[in-house]
């Protein structure tokens, strides 16, 4: 038995997983405001050993707790260098960990532990060259070059969502402009549809949303722009043309045998890979996108705890 924990900026979300990726068991747990380091790894481990108690698994039968967390990780995985959901600056949470349950434990960029389980469990399962683009608020990405994870010479590699598909484009999160996630981020794609509404804009978008901005989500744009709501036709159609850019520019750098795509725009949209797919073909070299597969994640909200219980430095 393993276990992983994705340590995200609202919610912590800890599983038992058995050895063929399953996981068996789970337990989640929300970040209030309170996100002060210690506050939070205290609460980690009270949650896991809640966890084995209610499912009678004595603590020497796990093997090892894997932490995913959004952000840098050192190169000796033992350390977050800087965790932007959560605001912490070198958190030594593998050796806090270990120290407070006697437990072996691993620390790893969520988006690396999300591709390195969809690769080990999940739809890339069987591949060797894969990339991983998970779409929800932002856009994260995890590579795997002949079954290993690449993350770059200081662990901070593999940053998908931060090309620069247009230097002179929107404004990035990161005070960059013109980001992939820029354009094709949920919360980006979300906030272009609603400064429009709020501006006065009332097309068939409104009626889709009965009148309540606050529901908007990427979902909504895509039906809307089915419907032939003018704003979403031209939102979406951006969306699509920069991310078959951004998808294709990476085809061309590392000619992957499977594009692996999660995350909640992909997971909330009816045929987004359907879409990009011909926008894909016209901006790849031939040669790089010759037998790639494109497909959807398989483990879903649990690739990175299923990735995290696993992954090797
Ligand atoms: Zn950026």
């Amino acid at each position: 038995m393993r276990m992983g924990i994705d340590i995200g900026g609202t919610k912590i979300v800890a599983g038992i997983v058995d050895n063929s990726g399953k996981v068996v068991a789970r337990k989640k747990i929300f970040v209030g405001h309170q996100k002060r380091y210690p506050v939070v790894r205290d609460a980690i481990a009270d949650m896991v050993l809640d966890l084995l108690s209610e499912k009678t698994i004595p603590r020497e039968s796990l093997k090892r707790i894997g932490l995913a967390c959004a952000g840098q990780i050192d190169k000796d995985f033992k350390k977050i260098i800087f965790s932007p959901n959560l605001g912490w600056h070198n958190a030594p949470i593998r050796e806090d960990i270990e120290a407070l349950l006697g437990i072996n434990a691993f620390v790893e960029n969520d988006v690396n532990a999300a591709t390195y389980g969809e690769w080990r469990f999940g739809a890339a399962k069987g591949t060797g060259h894969v990339l991983g683009v998970f779409i929800g608020t932002g856009i994260g990405g995890g590579i795997i070059i002949n079954g290993k994870v690449f993350r770059g010479f200081r662990n901070a590699g593999a940053e998908i969502g931060h090309i620069i598909l247009n230097p002179f484009g929107y404004p990035c999160n990161c005070c960059n402009t013109g980001c992939f996630e820029a354009y094709c981020g949920g919360a980006y794609i979300v906030e272009r549809v609603k400064k429009h509404i709020k501006n006065g804009y009332r097309g068939k978008i409104w009626e889709l949303i009965n009148g309540d901005i606050s529901i908007l989500n990427a979902g909504h744009v895509e039906s809307g722009a089915d419907i032939g709501d003018g704003l979403c036709k031209n939102i979406w159609n951006e969306v699509l043309e920069y991310l078959g850019a951004g998808l294709a520019s990476m085809v061309n750098l590392l000619n992957p045998e499977i594009i692996v795509l999660g995350g909640g725009v992909v997971y909330g949209t009816h045929h987004l890979i359907e879409d990009v797919k011909p926008i894909l073909k016209k901006r790849s070299m031939a040669a790089s996108l010759k037998n790639m597969r494109i497909v959807k994640a398989k483990l879903k909200e649990d690739a990175a705890i299923i990735g995290a219980a696993f992954v090797e430095p």
